[in-house]
Order: C-alpha cells, then structure tokens, then sequence
C-alpha cells in the first residue's frame, strides 16, 4: 500500500486533473484484482460495497483511540497536530515511525470488511490497531481518510473513471457509462481490467448513478418550450427505489441503502407485482399527505430503525418522478415515454406542468415558481421531454431553479482557512448583522467567490485580526459582503437568533461601509414574509443550515 499512499500525495500535490489521471493509471495499470479493489475503495473512500447494509461502524473517537495506541502517542497529541494540521489523517502521517513495515494493498478490502463484520467496540478497535502497527504513517491517513469518508486530494468519481480508461486503455466513454450502471468503484476497477465494460447493466437492486440537474441560469441554450416539462422540485432526499418480487429496497443519493430508515415506503411499494426502478424523492408529509420542508424530514434522518412514535410524528412519502426500468431498462428510452409508464402505476408521481409554446417562458415559469412555493416546495426543475435518463450526468435535459429568497448586506466578523486546498487562506467566513449598535452574528458561509478574491481578502483580514480563538481569527469588522441564502430559520446557533439556508457570497461588497450592513429588523421582515408565503414552516428543526 505504501505505492498507494505515495501516488494519492503526488495526486494532491498537482492542480492538474490530467496529471492527476495519469500517476493514477500509472498506478492502476499494475495491479491483482484485489488489489485493485482496495486500492478503489480508497481513492473513492467508500470501504463497502454500496449494497452493503453495513456500515465500518467507525468513527473519529475510535480511530484516535486506535492511532494513539498504534503510534505510542497520546489522544491529546494527537489532537493537538489535528488540530495544527486542520485534517486528522494528515496529522497521522507523522506521528507514526518511518518503520519499513508496510500493509498488503491485497489485505486493505478484507480489513474493511473485518470493521464491518464486528459490531463491538472493543473488537473494532483490535481490528484497527492491528492494521495500523502493521501499517506506515502515509498508509494510515489515507486508510483513515477513507474511513471518514473524505480524502481531499481532488479526486472526484470521473476522475477515477478516467484513470481507469487509462490505465486500461479503454474508451472514457465507455468507462463512464459503464460506470453510471456500477457504483462500486472496485467492482468497476475489475470490469475495466477485465475488458468486461460491455457486462455492466441494469440489474434491480444495484443502485443506478443519478441524473442530475443543472442550475438554469448556468445553461446557455433556451428553453424550447415545446419540448419541456416542469415540475415542483421536493425538499426532502433522492431515494431510488428498486421493487422485485415483493422486495423493497431503497437508495439514497451519497448515503447508500436506507431502506429501514423508510418502513412505510417498503409497504407502499412492497405490493408492485412487477421489477422496477424508481427515481423519486422521499419527503415528510403533514398527516394529510401533503409536503413539509426538509428540515421537517431532519427527524427521520439517521434513523435507521425509525420507531413508531418517529413515524407518527413524522411521516414520510416517497414521490416517484422517473421509472428507469419496468421489467426491462428504460434508461435510453425517452422520458415522455418514461413518464407514460410511471403513471400506469399504481404509486405517488410529482404532478409535471406543461409549457404553452404560443406564450414567452419567463412569465410562465414565474408563474410555477409562486405555485410551487405556496405548495410548501423549493422551486422548480425543467426536463426535456426527449431526453433519455443520463444517469450520473449533469446535463441540461434537467435544469433547476431554486432563485435566492434574498440577499443580505453583513459584515464579516470572524474568518478562518478552509479545507484542502484551502487550507492556507482564510476562505471560511462568518457574519453579522446589525442589531441597535451592536453587530450580531447570523451566519457562516465559505462558497461564491473566486481564489483570487480569497487571497486578496485573505491578507486583508490578516491586516484586520484582533485575536485568535483555534483556528479562528476575531477581525475587525470592516468588510462587507452581500450574501445570498434560500431561506431563514429561527436558531440558537447565531446570537442574532437566525441562520441562513444555503448561504453563499454574492459579491465583496466595497462600496459599502460597514455601518451600512442590513440591520435585523430586515432579516425579521424577510422571516416573517417569508413564514407569509409557506415557504418554510416558523417551528421546522434546524440543522441544514449554514452548513
Ligand atoms: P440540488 O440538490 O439542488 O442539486 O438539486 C437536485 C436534487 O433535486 C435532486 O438530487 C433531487 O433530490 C431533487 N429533486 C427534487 N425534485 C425533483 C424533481 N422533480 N426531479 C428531479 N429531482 C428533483
């Protein structure tokens, strides 16, 4: 494995998505089947294979115990260079001797599995400590890392996918396609070596790569509006369903299985006397059936065994809006025909909404926007009609409009670095609002703005810091930011008692002086119209919020 770790630290160190391909096919190319499999698991950081109902069952407090017996260093050592490092893997890197024992690539897929099929915590621990004694530093972070489930070396799924076309000297576009049918990225790794793309299908139970939408301010083309539906975009979490002989099993979008967190959907579509796939989303339901916000669908989540008061409380339904197979595979047949046999069967379908060629778009989609809000939804998706199911494509066939409920003068108030690539500027910031004289903070948000600005804005808050809590700087608050955000929530979190859904930087705002920052009777004005039109309900948990 010590190959593996010294290719995935060349992999981070270039910004090169092509360089990064390369020392990973290069990497590939030699290798056994099982290791090839391990060596998957990792750069994807996935240890199980997807339909697995188990999970490592490890976390942070179990891997320090572990690292800390392993490396002869205490917890707090430990701690303490996470905590420099700003990652727990990196800081283990060199807590751990330069030994020249290395772990067997081979033996890293079965030390995964080891973790799942223990359940105590003791033997979890044995089985982690073992692995790390016998393991160099470099291999204990990225085995770590991909426990975590984050290797932050700029890898995504297609960039893996790539480098297997590489390493096997295949077609990308064969990989990627074979790779939509295959989510285990070990599975795939085997297929591609094995020059065996051509088998990888559809099969009820193994989850298909989702479709997904592209915001539409970010197409180009115009909406033909003969050839687009729209429908209500749900708030609550992408589940596939797959229905064979009775059996219900459900898949979330990044989660995997979730089929006993969701009984209610199992007997819903336990009675479906056909095999079939089914894309749709699971959201919580007022009594009546009718949709609540995401953060309602909070209490359900992680839950994997819901109780019977959870399920009172908080119901749930599953809205099916694709059919993606119904006996045979529907992927390459076009979504009107799709659509046709959804609604043949006998299960809750997302109502579409036709466009009116004669009339001009925008006019209309505002009008379906307003609708779709006052249904308790979040905004609207657009789908082409003659569009067949790109599965794990990020396409235009489906575009997304969510549109920001407001924007927010504030000013920063506290700042600190990111992650990754991130990690030497300050690029994570929280903000504050005006209360009286007083600046109350009412959110945090690190996304929207370009290195460039970063950086500029990284030695302006250096020049700007009075005081240094961890990793966090006190700034003097000077820099005014407009922010962007889909929705505002009562909160203890901030001590403006708000936080923003989805925050994210508009602009550096340098025009304005701090003191022109919006005040909190703003923020109460755009709650309470915001409570006015149902968008989200005034009592709804929170947790989604700023991240
Ligand atoms: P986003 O998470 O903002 O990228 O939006 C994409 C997500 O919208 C999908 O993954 C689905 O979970 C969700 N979604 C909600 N309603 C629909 C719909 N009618 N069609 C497709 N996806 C939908």
């Amino acid at each position: 494995m010590r190959r593996l770790a010294q290719t995935l630290d060349a992999v981070k160190a270039t910004r090169s998505r092509t360089e990064k391909v390369s020392l990973l096919a290069a990497f590939l190319a030699g290798l056994t089947e099982a290791e090839l499999d391990g060596a998957a698991r990792v750069i994807v950081a996935a240890p199980l294979r997807v339909s697995d109902q188990r999970t490592p069952g490890v976390g942070w407090a179990l891997l320090l115990e572990a690292a800390a017996a392993a490396s002869g260093r205490t917890e707090h050592e430990l701690m303490l260079a996470t905590r420099a490092a700003g990652d727990f893997g990196e800081a283990l890197e060199p807590a751990f001797p330069l030994t020249g024992a290395t772990f067997p690539l081979a033996q890293v897929a079965p030390f995964f599995e080891a973790l799942a099929a223990v359940g105590d915590r003791p033997s979890k621990l044995a089985v982690l400590k073992d692995t790390f004694r016998k393991a160099t530093g470099g291999e204990v972070k990225y085995l770590v890392k991909a426990l975590l489930g984050e290797l932050r070396i700029g890898v995504q799924r297609s960039t893996f996918d790539d480098a297997l076309a590489k390493a096997f000297e295949l077609e990308p576009a064969a990989v990627r396609a074979a790779s939509a049918l295959t989510p285990d990225a070990g599975v795939l790794a085997a297929l591609a070596r094995n020059r065996a793309l051509e088998s990888a299908s559809v099969v009820v139970g193994n989850v298909v790569a989702f479709m997904l939408a592209t915001p539409a301010e970010a197409v180009k083309e115009p909406i033909d509006p003969a050839l687009t539906i729209v429908e209500d975009k749900l708030d609550g979490v992408r589940v596939q369903a797959h229905v064979r002989d009775g059996v219900v099993r459900l898949f979330a979008r990044g989660t995997g299985e979730v089929t006993a967190s969701f009984p209610e959907v199992v007997t819903t579509l336990a009675p479906l006397q056909r095999s079939l796939i089914l894309d749709g989303e699971v959201i919580a339901v007022t009594k009546d059936g009718s949709p609540r916000p995401f953060q309602a669908l909070q209490a359900r989540l992680g839950r994997s065994s819901p109780s019977a008061a959870d399920r009172q409380d908080t119901p749930v339904a599953f809205v099916a809006f694709d059919l993606l197979h119904d006996e045979r595979p529907l992927l390459d047949r076009p979504f009107t025909e799709r659509r046709a046999s959804l609604e043949a069967l006998p299960v809750r379908t997302n109502p579409i909404h036709p466009l009116d060629p004669a009339q001009p778009v925008e006019p209309q989609l505002d009008v379906l926007f307003h609708a779709a809000r006052s249904r308790g939804h979040e905004g609207l998706m657009l789908k082409r009609t003659d569009a067949t199911y790109d599965a794990g494509k990020r396409g235009s066939a489906w575009r997304k409009v969510k549109r920001a409920l407001a924007t927010l003068d504030v000013v920063i108030t506290r700042a600190e670095p990111g992650h990754g690539k991130r990690a030497g500027v300050l690029s994570d910031y929280t903000f504050a609002v005006w209360r009286n004289d007083t600046l109350v903070e009412i959110g945090k948000a690190y996304s929207g703005l370009t290195d460039a600005e970063i950086a500029l804005l990284t030695v302006r808050l250096e020049r700007l810091t009075l005081g240094h809590h961890g990793h966090q700087r006190l700034v003097r608050p000077e820099i005014v930011l407009e922010v962007a955000f889909d929705g505002l929530q009562p909160s203890t979190r901030h001590d403006s008692g708000f936080a923003l859904r989805f925050p994210r930087i508009a602009r550096i705002r340098d025009d304005k002086q701090p003191q022109d920052a919006d005040r909190i009777d703003t923020v109460r004005a755009l709650f309470e119209a915001q409570v006015r039109s149902g968008h989200r309900e005034r009592d709804a948990q929170l947790s989604l919020f700023d991240g």
